[in-house]
């Protein structure tokens, strides 16, 4: 036997286990006992104890409801109750325990826990009611129960509450069902269980109630904060009124201007008990003017009474409308009638007023105020202090409000930057002209957005409106905007195609304005700016800004749009010859149509559907009869209009879900969805006939053509595309050997018919 340390180190249960495989199923305390120490380390025996304790509330649960059913906290169960009684109670009483120093310490009870403590309560209060209660009776402490039932449910979660009135209500049946289920007891068990769920509703709408008026209330507290912050940062200038109106105003940027309000409050507030300490004053207040400049409001107020006016004061009256319109400071002596700012008519005997005077532009904001009941002027000294402690006042506004320009400034940058990032990131042409409008709508606040294209192929009309938006419809229906045409000499748009140049210039009314034609006025804009597409020499079209704001695009605002402008061109040249990229590497040159490789990859496409939809679909290959012999005839360029025109014919004969390629030389190939091979043929037919009878215009005079066709369908005729295509192949080889000018099927060709 190995000798065994005395006390074992901590994670020795850990190492052992790792170092006999540690299999993660092996249970804790299965691997504890398997030691050959024999007995428990320290950390696994707080661990059982942790656990048995943990255990206990549901044991004793388990043991109460049990004794609850079978009567024994009844008078009847003598002695032996008192135990069980107490066990219960403890139990209660430490889960409630547990439960409110959880709270305390911030930690959310959990499900299990919530449901641990009601149960125990429950249990303890059934047993309570029965120590009074002889046989089934309702003893005088059964409302104990209801209680215990309304108060569950009242402060746990609704789910536990519910479970626990099923608990409460369940513990009263088996309780007359185990004292032998007398009929008579029915009614009052009934009404028993009745009340338990009457308690435990009336208590959780009681308390739903009030819980909802009180969240009510703070709610409107919250927004009649919320309020007077935004009117006082209104009242500072932090927030211009047109900002707070806008609707683009950004949600970050009222969080910070609200944050800024309130920091200048807090600067005020201090402020102003230093000036109060200082001057000695009975009241010492500031008023700030409302933003139209029409009334002076009370917004920070140090004071013996408390009947300083709250109400507003209209800002050309009394003292602190002379010290408004004055912009100077007063102060005053002797028997003030009419500077009372009470509204019990307090009088004081003297008074020192001050305007804040913001220094860069001159523009008052308030009064900051003091008075004196006693008779003792304010001196000199005093007016000194006042006006200093204005200037700190005014100060706390400058600073805030040029940390809200600097961070303003920054978002900016970075929206900016921001847009040029997502026009750089669009490859199609429609991408780009959706993300163009968008990413200035971020950077000003746009109330109408177009995209025009100069097309000078279209002599009459050039300009196309490709992208409208209208952000309200009043005047500025955008939808009947998009995809109009007009013609190059008119409205500010010809204008900054031709010159390069954004317009209007500054002054220019923007209701005489005329922006695409005659036709097309926008009204209810305050402000319309068009910018050239220019990229290089090359102006592709134009950017039209409309915003409800006057000076929506002013100064900075104008040449951040004309860079926009320049990257949207540039986004638009770079989408254009990428999809004529495409384009070519997806069309054939002579024809126009989809060339041999798009065929491939669309059988591809098609197959893939037809299998997983168990459609058919049928593929045909048509092969120019004796062609060689037009080429021999005409030359190569007369054969090459023949071509172009038999490809018309396929094009304008075949469907549209049909995708008809050059397969190679003067041989053709149509894909047919969702056709079956009848189908297929009736198509094929078609356009044999067509082409039959119709005549080429070419320099050698009018030709003729005949067409081969071979016509393959999935599944019948193969399930594979090499397959499907080799017995097109095969049926088109057959037309041909057997007379030309006719479309043969698979079906056609294992039946040894030749159809004519
Ligand atoms: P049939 O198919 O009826 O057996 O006779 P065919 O004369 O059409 O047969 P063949 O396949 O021998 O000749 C095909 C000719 O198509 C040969 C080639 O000069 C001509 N060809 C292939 N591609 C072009 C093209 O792009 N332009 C012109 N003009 N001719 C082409
Ligand atoms: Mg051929
Ligand atoms: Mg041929």
């Amino acid at each position: 036997m190995s000798p065994a340390p005395a006390v074992a180190a901590p994670g020795t249960v850990r190492q052992r286990r790792q170092a006999t495989g540690g299999a993660s199923d092996r249970s804790w305390l299965a691997d504890a006992w398997r030691r050959d120490d024999g007995f428990l380390a320290p950390p696994a025996r707080r661990r059982l104890a942790r656990r048995t304790a943990n255990a206990l509330p549901g044991v004793v649960i388990l043991l109460g409801v049990a004794g609850v059913i079978r009567g024994a906290f009844a008078p009847a169960g003598g002695v032996g109750r008192w135990p069980l009684l107490g066990i219960v109670a403890a139990t209660a009483a430490t889960c409630v325990v547990r439960a409110i120093r959880r709270s305390t310490e911030g930690h959310p009870i959990r499900v299990p826990e919530e449901l641990e403590l009601g149960a125990v309560l429950v249990v303890w209060a059934a047993a309570l009611a029965q120590l009074a209660s002889p046989g089934n009776v309702e003893g005088p402490l059964f409302p104990l129960v209801y209680l215990t039932v309304a108060v569950a449910v009242a402060f746990l979660s609704i789910g536990v509450g519910l479970g626990l009135v099923a608990l409460a209500g369940a513990l009263q049946v088996a309780t007359w069902w185990s004292a032998g289920a007398t009929p008579g007891d029915f009614p009052a068990l009934l009404a028993r269980v009745g009340f338990i769920l009457l308690f435990a509703v009336l208590y959780h709408a009681v308390m739903w109630t009030r819980l909802a008026a009180a969240r009510r209330a703070e709610r409107e507290a919250v927004d009649g904060r919320l309020r007077e912050v935004d009117e006082r940062a209104r009242e500072i200038r932090l927030l211009s009124p047109r900002a707070a109106d806008r609707e683009g105003a950004g949600e970050t940027e009222q969080v910070r201007v609200r944050a800024a309000a309130v920091q200048v409050e807090a600067a005020m507030s201090g402020v102003m008990e230093v000036a109060e300490a200082a001057l000695r004053s009975h009241t010492c207040a500031l008023f700030l003017l409302s933003p139209d400049g029409s009334t002076l409001r009370l917004r920070e107020c140090r004071s013996a009474s408390d009947h300083v006016t709250r109400a507003p004061i209209p800002s050309g009256e009394g003292v602190l409308g002379t010290v408004l319109s004055r912009g100077a400071p007063l102060r005053l002596h002797g028997d003030l009638r009419s500077a009372t700012c009470y509204d019990d008519g307090t009088r004081p005997r003297a008074l020192l007023a001050a305007p804040l005077l913001e220094r860069r532009g001159g523009h008052v904001r308030g009064v900051l105020l003091a008075d004196r009941i006693e008779d003792r002027p304010f001196d000199e000294a005093d007016e000194k202090l006042l006006l200093r402690v204005a200037g700190e006042l005014l100060r706390a506004v400058e600073s805030e409000r040029i940390l809200l320009g600097l961070q303003a400034q920054r978002d900016e940058q970075e929206l900016f930057y921001g847009a040029i990032e997502v026009l750089n990131r669009k490859s199609k042409t429609q991408e780009v002209l959706d993300a163009a409008i968008e990413v200035v709508a971020r950077i000003v606040p746009l109330d109408f957005g177009a995209i025009t294209l100069h097309e000078p192929e279209e002599a009459s009309q050039p300009h196309r409106i490709v992208k409208a938006v209208a952000s309200s419809p009043d005047g500025l229906r955008s939808t009947e905007l998009e995809g109009r045409r007009f013609a190059a000499e008119t409205g500010l748009v010809a204008s900054a195609v031709r010159h390069g140049a954004s317009l209007p210039g500054a002054g220019e009314r923007v209701d005489r304005l005329r922006i695409f034609d005659e036709g097309t006025r926008l009204q209810g804009l305050g402000a319309v700016r068009v910018f050239p597409l220019q990229s290089g020499e090359h102006v592709l079209g134009t950017l039209v800004a409309g915003s409800r704001l006057v000076n929506a695009f002013d100064g900075d605002a104008a040449r951040r749009l004309e860079v926009i402008a320049m990257q949207v061109a540039d986004a638009l040249l770079r989408a254009r010859l990428l999809e004529q990229t495409e384009r070519l590497a997806s069309t054939d040159g002579l024809t126009g149509l989809s060339n041999h490789r798009t065929f491939q990859a669309r059988i591809d496409d098609q197959l893939r559907l037809a299998r997983r939809y168990g459609q058919q679909m049928s593929v045909v290959i048509c092969d120019v009869d004796r062609f060689k012999s037009v080429n021999d005839t005409h030359g190569h360029p007369v054969g090459d209009l023949v071509l172009r025109g038999l490809a018309r014919v396929l094009s304008s004969e075949a469907r549209e879900t049909d995708l008809v390629a050059r397969y190679g030389g003067e041989e053709f190939a149509i894909v047919m969805p969702e056709t079956d091979g009848a189908g297929a043929q009736v198509i094929a037919e078609r356009i044999r006939t067509r082409l039959q009878g119709t005549c080429f215009p070419t320099g050698a005079g009018q030709l003729q053509v005949t067409l081969s066709l071979g016509i393959a369908t999935f599944p019948e005729d193969g399930t594979e595309k090499a397959r499907l295509i080799e017995v097109a192949d095969r049926c088109l080889y057959q037309a041909k050997r057997s007379g030309r000018n006719r479309s043969i099927r698979a079906r056609d060709l294992s039946a040894g018919r030749t159809p004519c």
